[in-house]
């Protein structure tokens, strides 16, 4: 499933393709996207495109937002021409622009696009970690008193939003912290190090234009590099990059974490 960083990708690259295009006509070939055929959009255009919590968004000229959830498998492509002959079978919408089209496709059909009539219903519960707002004060009053495991608690979208498996793993390593340890247990030092580390593993992320792992392609169709960047997710077994132990995997709420158990205390 794309995290933060994978659909920051897409809104960085779509946005300066399909900025200030007009619309010409929505068409939907997903009954579970039938609202949208509803709605008028021709004549509107697209001013803006960024991510809003985990969803590429939208802005029209008259200020509703198109927000696109990829979920598992959504792809969201800009082609001048039509869709090509092996991707019309998972082809869910097509938002006809000006010199082109806005491809929704999606082989597991998860994924969702809704209109919002301003942005603030779009905008998820959760605080943003690339944001002004999330600042080491702002991730100490999140995390007192939480009494579950951090890195369950990390995934958990209603404090953060945007983290997911992969990241919660490599951020904590990158921390120093285990996994196991009580949200509430950490120290002033420890949220300085969890907030930093939050930070620049998504800022390289991003960089690196996300990871790919089955089936995330950006909005060019390519795939993201930071694979090759993980120092423990998906490598229980082998050594720490840091102190040669062997990084381990744990289940924590039927998902899987790896970590270091020298490095991270
Ligand atoms: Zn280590």
């Amino acid at each position: 499933m794309p995290e933060l960083p994978e659909v920051e990708t897409v809104a960085r690259q779509l946005a300066p393709l399909i900025q200030g295009r007009g619309v010409l006509s929505v068409h939907v070939y997903d009954p579970k996207l039938h609202a949208l055929s509803r709605q008028r959009l021709a004549g509107d255009a697209v001013v803006e495109v960024r991510r809003v919590g985990k969803q590429v968004a939208l802005r029209l000229s008259t200020d509703r937002w198109i927000a696109v959830h990829l979920r598992m498998t959504g792809r969201l492509i800009w082609r001048p021409g039509p869709a090509r002959g092996g991707e019309r079978a998972h082809l869910r919408l097509r938002l006809r622009l000006d010199g082109g089209s806005l491809f929704f496709f999606d082989v597991r059909r998860f994924g969702t696009v809704q209109i919002f009539a301003d942005l603030e219903a779009l905008e998820p519960e959760g605080l943003d970690p690339t944001s002004r707002r999330f600042t080491t004060s702002a991730l100490t009053q999140l995390l007192q008193g939480g009494r579950g495991a951090i890195k369950p608690w990390l995934l958990r979208q209603d404090r953060l939003v945007g983290l997911g498996n992969i990241y919660c793993s490599e951020i904590l390593f990158e921390a120093g912290i285990a996994p196991a340890r009580p949200a509430g247990s950490l120290t002033s030092p420890e949220i300085q190090r969890l907030h930093h580390a939050t930070r620049s593993v998504l800022r390289r992320a991003i960089r690196a234009c996300g990871t790919t792992f089955s089936d995330f392609q950006d909005a060019r169709g390519l795939t993201g590099s930071y694979q090759h960047y993980l120092k423990v997710y998906g490598r229980e077994e082998a050594p720490c990059p840091t102190c040669g132990a062997t990084v381990r995997r744990i289940e924590q709420q039927q998902r899987s974490t790896f970590f270091c158990p020298t490095c991270q205390r």
